[in-house]
């Protein structure tokens, strides 16, 4: 199906883009294309301006200094290649499972964290890895966590107005023990269900955790309860098998589908969380 007819505009700063989005108010960005243009084809989404993003000078990139600060226009295809990421694996590893070349040649990582697809990949990997975006609008910039941006089906905390600029990462689990696991549909390759885990350890004893799960609930969540059962504990097959029971308790009511009905979704949350810890701790 064609899109219904918009207007193109390629702004060459993130000032003028957020002056056309903010004298526009049915006007979408554009970044990698890879989830807005289905959409439009479908006719789910019909902007009336199109914001291309692409040629901005500074929205691509990876800092690695003090965690990693990496451009909102960043691709997948780049966050593999990069060898700045070496504190984080689990976003490298993530990043290589998000659906095939193409899309990972395109998509791009603040693409990702703006649609807030439930199944996307990237956004249970900042969860866990207590990620923030910068975000820019009318109002100025502000620093929003994840944790903070993620607010319904498809649907972030960013004013109509507001252009991510970066997702930064905090030093917080840099190195830590980390796994993402994923269970991908056979089709799609997106995540039926997705678990990212970062765990700290200080003296033998788990100090921090966080568990970001995707694919299950209305959009990427914490399993608290899950965490709070690793916090103080040491971190053997006893404590993870404990805490795993409990990692589909605060994700809310669970997505279902032909494929996999909400049942299954949270037995593979408990199955994925309890193999993501064992991959992270190294049993
Ligand atoms: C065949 C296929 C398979 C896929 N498989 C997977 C998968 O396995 N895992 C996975 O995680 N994803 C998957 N995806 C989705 C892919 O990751 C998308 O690229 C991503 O969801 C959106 O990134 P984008 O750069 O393409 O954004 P776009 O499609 O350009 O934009 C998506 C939305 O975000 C907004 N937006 C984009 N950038 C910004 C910004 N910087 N600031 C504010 N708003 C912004 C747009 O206005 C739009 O509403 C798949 C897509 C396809 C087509």
């Amino acid at each position: 199906m064609y899109p219904q007819q918009f207007e193109y505009v390629r702004p060459s700063s993130v000032d003028e883009a957020i002056g056309i989005l903010a004298s526009n108010p049915d006007a979408k960005v554009l970044a990698g294309g890879h989830s807005l243009i289905p959409a439009m084809k479908l006719r789910l989404a019909a902007p009336g301006t199109v914001v291309d993003i692409g040629k901005i000078d500074g929205l691509a990139g990876i800092d690695s200094r003090g965690g990693a600060k990496i451009g909102a226009m960043t691709t997948y295809a780049a966050i593999v290649d990069s060898d700045k990421l070496g504190d984080f694996p689990m976003l490298t590893e993530a990043t290589k499972q998000v659906g095939d070349p193409s899309v990972r040649n395109r998509g791009t990582i603040g693409g990702s964290m703006a649609h807030n697809d439930p199944a996307a990949d990237l956004t249970a990997v900042m969860l866990a890895l207590n990620a923030s975006v910068t975000a820019k609008g009318k109002g100025g910039e502000r620093e929003v966590a994840v944790d903070d941006l993620f607010v319904g089906l498809l649907t972030t905390s960013l004013a109509e107005d507001e252009i991510i600029t970066s997702v930064n990462i905090p030093n917080d689990f840099a190195n830590a023990k980390q796994a993402y696991v994923k269970h991908a549909h056979p089709a799609s390759g997106y995540a039926v269900v997705g678990v990212a885990v970062a765990v700290t350890e200080k003296d033998g004893k788990v100090e921090s955790a966080r568990i970001g799960v995707t694919g299950a609930p209305e959009h990427a969540k914490r399993a608290t309860s899950a965490e709070a059962a690793l916090t103080g504990k040491t971190l053997d097959a006893e404590t993870i098998a404990a805490a795993a029971a409990l990692a589909a308790d605060d994700l809310g009511e669970l997505n279902g589908d032909v494929y996999a009905s909400p049942e299954y979704r949270a037995h593979l949350v408990r199955v994925l969380t309890k193999r993501a810890l064992t991959q992270a701790a190294g049993l």
